[in-house]
């Protein structure tokens, strides 16, 4: 509470602020802060949802190599549910496709070495946060010779997409909350090329309520002052040059290409790829998968709402025709998702 009023004796200004990150949307929203906030203060909701950036035809592919490829085809629990173009991984498991929730890209690799006969396949979603056990779960295969494990790639990276968004034309954005387990990993200093680019200021951030509120003041203290700095509000876990030994492994197995987001669309150098040498491990070249790409549900504007050009409750099908159990987009799937957040926590914002 004695942030909250800091935050108010500082405000003089309307200013638009993005938390990047998902975790840091459902924190905002499930404890309240945006209905503390002073009026002046607008949060808008990033592009941090792992889940609701995944492409529809990488679901899709998913889909394919568990029913038609006779895969164990294992993930994180949140992308079962997600629909594909047709189905979600969810329903192909109650078809009798042989789909595992595991917590750990390293279960898979366990899980190849005690089913010698069949292919088991690791979707590895993410941000830079979950790459560096995909990419050990790689390392450890080929170190063990283990043939029948890949991965279904889709990792995405922060900093291109919070560059997306401040190129957009109708991008409202005056600060960001950077997401502080990404930069545990991979440091901060990408982050200063943004505030040197587009004059912003940038505030690493954590994720409990009191962070979210202190990340907000030294964010808006920034603005107030017409500075633009990067700051890192999360000290007691973000180092300036993050994790080296994750960012090694990272670096040995992955390199950087352009991405497709769901919702946004390409962005350049968006994304991670596995290297050459790692193509074994690749189950796109494995399986030689060939899906057609399919158009995104027209009524689902999670491109304008991962861009923070439009809020939740703004979109016409919220609430109505997209709720949880019968969700358009995925940003209503996931639990990171906005939509998701606002439908079942914000009153602020829901009527606004
Ligand atoms: S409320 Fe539903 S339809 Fe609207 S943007 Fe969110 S997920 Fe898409």
């Amino acid at each position: 509470m004695r942030i909250l009023g800091e935050i108010r004796t500082v405000v003089t200004r309307p200013w638009t602020i993005m938390e990047v990150c998902g975790g840091q949307t459902h924190s905002l929203v499930k404890n309240g802060i945006l209905e503390l906030l002073p009026q002046e203060v607008t949060m808008v909701h990033g592009p941090g949802c792992p889940v609701c950036v995944t492409p529809l035809d990488l679901i899709d592919k998913a889909v394919y190599l568990s029913e038609e490829c006779g895969v164990i085809l294992c993930s994180y629990g949140d992308m079962l549910r997600v629909p594909g173009s047709e189905k979600s991984l969810l329903e192909a498991k109650a078809g009798g496709a042989d789909v595992r929730i595991l917590y750990s890209p390293l279960e898979a690799v366990k899980l190849a070495r005690l089913n010698p006969e069949r292919e088991v396949v690791f979707f590895a979603v993410g941000f830079e946060t979950t790459a560096p056990a995909n990419a050990l779960s790689v390392v450890q295969a080929h170190r063990l010779g283990v043939t029948n494990y890949s991965l279904l790639v889709s990792h995405v990276l922060v900093p291109p997409a919070m560059a997306a968004v401040m190129e957009d034309e109708h991008s409202r954005i005056h600060a960001f909350l950077a997401a502080g387990h990404v930069c545990t990993i991979m440091g901060i200093s990408e982050y200063q090329l943004l505030v040197d680019r587009y004059q912003i200021p940038i505030v690493v951030t954590g994720f409990e309520p009191v962070d979210l509120l202190h990340g907000i003041l030294m964010t808006i203290t920034q603005l107030e002052n017409d500075e633009c700095r990067l700051e890192n509000q999360y000290s007691r876990v973000v180092r300036t040059e993050g994790n080296p030994q994750a960012i090694s492994v990272i670096h040995e197995v992955f390199r950087v290409d352009d991405r497709d987001w769901r919702g946004i669309g390409t962005i350049p150098f968006s994304g991670y790829e596995l290297r050459e040498e790692f193509a074994d491990f690749d189950a796109e070249v494995k399986f030689q998968i060939s899906i057609p790409k399919t158009e995104e549900n027209q009524a689902c504007i999670a491109g304008q709402i991962l861009k923070g050009i439009k809020k939740p409750n703004e979109c016409p099908q919220f609430g109505s025709c997209c709720t949880p159990e019968n969700p358009l987009g995925a940003p209503m799937v996931s639990s990171e998702g906005a939509c998701a957040a606002y439908f079942h926590y914000s009153e602020r914002d829901m009527v606004s």
